[in-house]
């Protein structure tokens, strides 16, 4: 069995490289997106912001209360307490201190 020519080698060749290139695309993109950042001096998390938008409140600060824990009853609840801290049924994000930015952990440690 020795009838697989060069210029099938070279196409097996060229199949397996495209094939590679094609996966291996988005990496290198990412790849270079993040040490064109770094070599601006940019950080790669928040590009020089220094803060990032909270995930948990997608940047807004707040929550709205929602789901089985949003019922009219715990309002009532509230309200005879004085109010609380719930306005308008959102309650504030505890994980950015309802900023809704929390500062980039990329920057806040030293390099
Ligand atoms: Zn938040
Ligand atoms: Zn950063």
């Amino acid at each position: 069995m020795d009838n697989i020519t060069a210029s099938e080698l070279a196409g097996f060749g060229v199949g397996a490289l495209l094939f590679c290139a094609t996966i291996a695309a988005p990496k290198i993109d990412s790849l270079i997106s993040a040490s064109q950042r770094s070599s601006l001096g940019m950080c790669k998390r928040c590009g020089d912001l220094r803060r990032i938008a909270c995930s948990r409140c997608k940047g807004v600060g707040l929550i709205k209360a929602g789901g089985p824990f949003n019922l009219s009853m715990v309002d009532d609840i509230n309200q005879s307490f004085g109010g609380g801290e719930t306005k308008l049924g959102s309650t504030a994000c505890t994980n950015c201190q309802a900023r809704g930015h929390m500062s980039c952990p990329d920057c806040s440690k030293p390099p």
